[in-house]
């Protein structure tokens, strides 16, 4: 149809990323609550690219306008300034709800906030999916198994949470959203999804967010040493975004309606990821001990049986391709921000 070729034609005019075109009837509209976040901005792509119509909802905690600037002015994206915690009424066929710090540092910054976000911004969230029908899906985490003694970590596991540790604002925030999600859909029959994300990286992320991957690439382009805390013999298993966004859309698109693990199994301790690391910025590898975090989870590894049964899901990026994106990220980031350091 002529518009559809008009609007292509202000797509490119204004260099926005190439959308798929969908017919009105497959064609959703969606909301991101924390969209302008790291995991947000790329879902956001994603979504924009099939052709769909996308609202962010963020208040710039975390999240940057930067991360989806080239989708501003576009028709089919809105972007809103706003608090979760307050109410607000849209009309939306989808919620994906990401909305909350997700960076340890950045979490424990202002606990109570943290808490508010997940438990009365998720609350809204699900009165918001009530109201208009739509499906939602919960961004939640592997937090929620706290520091584990079930190894690798299947959903069917209750977890071992510290409810008044340092974490606690976030774990237990996380599983608050997770119970709230379960009773609006026994309740209110409200569709929910709920997506237990492990540890996830990519460009987007910021560099002074605090949590390993970002740390340790800005220390080793620096040339400083890589902060290990405690022994380094705690493990993590890192997954590429763009796994995690394809796992995000194929679940909240499937009829499976209990707690997933998106991530990738493949795991490192702490100290082989920061040798890594080194090795593949180059350089020599410096380390420096600083003192362990307070209830660090000390082994952590998905199990994907659930996600591959029924998602037909598995991470396809090797940690290695995904570094090397990563760290030309923030070569390019370290770049910007040492040129406008001198203007
Ligand atoms: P992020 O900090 O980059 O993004 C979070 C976004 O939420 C930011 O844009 C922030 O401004 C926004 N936000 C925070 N509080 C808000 C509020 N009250 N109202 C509106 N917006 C608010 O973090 P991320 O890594 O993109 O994480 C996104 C989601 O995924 C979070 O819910 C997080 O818990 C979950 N998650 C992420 C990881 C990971 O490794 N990145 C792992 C597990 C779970
Ligand atoms: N809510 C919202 N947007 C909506 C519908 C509801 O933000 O479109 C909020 C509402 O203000 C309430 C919460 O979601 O604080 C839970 O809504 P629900 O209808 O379940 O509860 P009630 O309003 O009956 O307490
Ligand atoms: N970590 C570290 N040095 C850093 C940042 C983090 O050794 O500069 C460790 C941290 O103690 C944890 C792991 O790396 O064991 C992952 O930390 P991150 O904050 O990235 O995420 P978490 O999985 O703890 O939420």
């Amino acid at each position: 149809p002529l518009e559809l070729r008009i609007a292509n034609l202000e797509n490119k005019e204004r260099k926005y990323p190439p959308v798929k075109y969908l017919s009105e009837k497959d064609r959703k509209r969606i909301l991101v609550t924390g969209g302008a976040g790291f995991v947000g901005s790329h879902l956001v792509d994603a979504l924009l690219m099939a052709g769909h119509e996308v609202t962010v909802v963020d208040n710039f905690f975390t999240g940057r306008k930067r991360n989806i600037e080239h989708w501003i002015g576009h028709e089919n994206f809105e972007l809103l300034n706003h608090d979760i915690v307050e109410p607000v009424l849209l009309e939306v066929d989808q919620i994906y709800h990401l909305a909350s710090p997700a960076s340890p540092p950045n979490y424990m910054y202002n606990p109570i906030k943290t808490i508010k976000t997940n438990t009365l911004g998720t609350l809204n969230m699900l009165g918001l999916a009530k109201r208009v029908h739509a499906r939602l899906l919960l961004a939640s985490t592997s937090e929620v198994y706290g520091d584990p003694e079930e190894h690798p970590q299947r959903e069917e596991y209750w977890g071992h949470v510290n409810p008044i540790g340092p974490r606690a604002c976030y774990d237990e925030g996380k599983r608050v959203a997770e119970t709230m999600c379960y009773a609006y859909a026994k309740q209110d029959h409200v569709e929910v999804r709920v997506a237990r994300i492990f540890n996830t990286f990519g460009p987007r992320m910021h560099m002074n967010d605090g949590r390993v991957v970002s740390n340790f690439i800005m220390q080793a382009l620096e040339g400083k040493p890589l902060t290990v805390y405690g022994s380094g013999k705690q493990t993590r298993s890192f997954q590429y975004i763009s796994d995690l966004v394809n796992g995000l859309i194929l679940l909240m698109n499937s009829d499976f309606s209990q707690p997933v693990n998106i991530g990738n199994p493949v795991e490192y301790t702490i100290m082989e990821f920061a040798e890594m690391i080194s090795a593949t910025v180059g350089g020599k590898t410096m380390i420096s001990n600083v003192a362990k975090m307070e209830d660090d989870p000390q082994r952590r590894k998905p199990d994907i049986s659930r996600a591959r049964k029924y998602l037909g899901w598995e991470p396809k990026v090797p940690l290695l391709v995904g570094l090397n994106r990563t760290i030309a990220y923030f070569k390019k980031e370290l770049d910007k921000s040492k040129k406008s350091k001198l203007i």
